[in-house]
This record gives structure tokens, sequence and C-alpha cells, in this order.
């Protein structure tokens, strides 16, 4: 494999990530979510900043890009069209749907899935099997559907569900531990579920990630890309209703757990 993801603590719990394509020597930043700890990754790493992906425009994934614009003047910020305006600094490449980002050798497909903002876009690295799902998509979880409705959010983790299963998914924040309490309320007898949460559990108490995760394992254990099953619409008492009816009643119950 060509490429090389490092994955880093930012903020109270953002995650840092680079990927780096061991071929050109190129190394995109993941958001910036802060200056220092990401220029602290590439010096560790020994890598030269070459571009930055931006997946949304909130403050936890921006605020870091001048400080590394500062250190690495040349490189390229690529952000989502829907919103390369509200990212506070220049946007050097704005993309949309099916473009396809190359970094070095390694090229990435932008997704949009908006929901938890309007412009919201994930990268799909197809060939390393790597997704950067931003706040879209977290482990047993998803982002809060702020600016669509919800059958729109629903639509956007339906794209990112049909992505092959060996997909490994890098999210921006480390919110699995909470996700998981919430996940066993709608969805208590799913043993791997139960078995995830365990292991999470078990992960956060030695300060370990629980990321990135797998599309296969979400898909068994994230409610959130669970609205068709039928344990799920039982606990809720929604087994006639639409799915994205069902991922919204998930989702409104979630913000207020
Ligand atoms: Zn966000």
């Amino acid at each position: 494999m060509p490429a090389i993801v490092k994955q880093f603590p930012c903020l109270s719990d953002n995650y840092g990530l680079l990927i780096h394509d061991t071929d050109t020597g190129a190394t995109a930043a993941i958001d910036a979510p802060d200056g220092a700890p990401v220029l602290a990754a590439l010096s560790e790493m020994g890598w030269t900043l070459t571009d930055i992906l931006v997946t949304h425009r909130h403050f936890d994934h921006v605020q870091g890009i001048p400080a590394l614009l500062a250190a690495f003047p040349k490189a390229r910020v690529v952000a989502p069209a829907k919103e390369a305006d509200k990212i506070g600094v220049r946007a050097d490449l704005e993309v949309c749907e099916h473009d396809v980002v190359r970094v070095g050798a390694l090229g990435a497909r932008v997704i949009e899935t908006p929901g938890h903002t309007i412009g919201h876009i994930v990268y799909w690295f197809e060939s390393e099997d790597i997704l950067f799902a931003g706040d879209t998509l977290f482990s047993i979880g998803c982002g809060r559907v702020n600016e669509t409705p919800m059958d729109v959010m629903w639509a956007s983790l339906q794209k990112i569900a049909a992505l092959p299963q060996d997909t490994q998914i890098y999210c921006g924040h480390e919110y699995t531990q909470a996700n998981a309490r919430f996940a066993l309320t709608i969805d208590p007898n799913n043993d791997l579920l139960k078995q995830r949460a365990i292991e999470v559990a078990d992960l956060r108490a030695n300060n370990h990630p629980t990321l990135p995760t797998t599309l296969e394992l979400e898909l068994a254990i994230n409610p959130f890309l669970r609205a068709d099953d039928d344990a799920i619409r039982q606990t809720l008492g929604l087994k006639t209703a639409d799915a994205a009816d069902v991922f919204g009643e998930i989702r409104l119950r979630k913000n207020r757990a």
C-alpha cells in the first residue's frame, strides 16, 4: 500500500489526520482542528504538507489552516464548493460530487454528504479503501443534522453505506463510547454491538483510539445506518415507517440523550 495514514488527537475530542503517498512524498491533512498538533505530526513523520482537504466549514475543522499555510505556504487548500467561502482562508480548489482530488499519485473521490452542514463532503480514496468521513459518520453514530431535513442526511449516509464493506473509515471525532451507550438503548439485543461496546470501553480506559472503523462493522452495529433493521423498528414502535423517518427518530432521540 503506497498510502500511510497518521491519526492523532486534537482539541478535546477531534482527530487530526494525515495521508501520505510513499511514492511521491505528497501528504494531505484532512481538516485542521488545530495547527500545532498537525505540525508536530508532520515533523514526527518527516513529511512535507502538500494539500489540505476540508470536509466542512466548522471552526474545529478549519481553525488550524492558517498555521499550516504559514509553515507550508505552497500547500493547496481543497474545500467543498458549497461552503468554500466560509472556511476563513482562500480555497485553491473547490470541489463537488464525483470530482477526484489528487494527493501525489493517490486519488480521492469527492462524495457530497449534506446534513451536518449543507456543503459537507467526504473523501474516498478508492484504491486504498480509505474514507475520511469528517462529521457525517462516526463509529456507532453520525453527525448532528444541523442544516437539512432528516431524509437528506439519511440519503447522505446511504451513499457511504454503498461503498465496499472493507472500507476503512476515519472520522472527525472520538465519540464512540457515548455513541455505543446510546445505540444499546435502541438495539439492545445486538450481540456484535454489545461486544464492541465492551471493547470500546476498554480502549478508551487505556486512552486508545477506537478509530478507524470499517464499513462492515458499522453496517452491523451503527443504528444510524440500520434504520431498516426490524429489531430497531420494533423497539422504536415504527414497524412500517419509511427508513428515513426511522433514522430521523433515532437522531432526535440521540439529540435528547
Ligand atoms: Zn462539524
